[in-house]
């Protein structure tokens, strides 16, 4: 996938993290489809916006539940 560059807090810990767990950036992450939080395969999306944060944060449907879902819509 295209990775979205975007710069905000949270993409640069996110950076930083896949950075320091698997020694490629974010946006590599992102064009090999792999999650910069576990490290798995990010193939499958429940809809068109969680494959939109995917480009946009790295993270895989697992981690964007775990991490937003106590967040919720509003
Ligand atoms: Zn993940």
């Amino acid at each position: 996938m295209k990775p979205v560059e975007k710069s905000s807090e949270m993409v640069k810990v996110l950076d930083s993290i896949s950075l320091n767990m698997f020694g490629k950036s974010r946006s590599e992450a992102i064009r090999q489809n792999i999650c910069v939080n576990c490290g798995g395969e990010a193939d499958r999306f429940v809809d068109i916006r969680s494959k939109r944060e995917f480009a946009l944060s790295g993270l895989c449907q697992n981690c964007q539940d775990s991490l937003f879902g106590s967040i919720g819509e509003p």
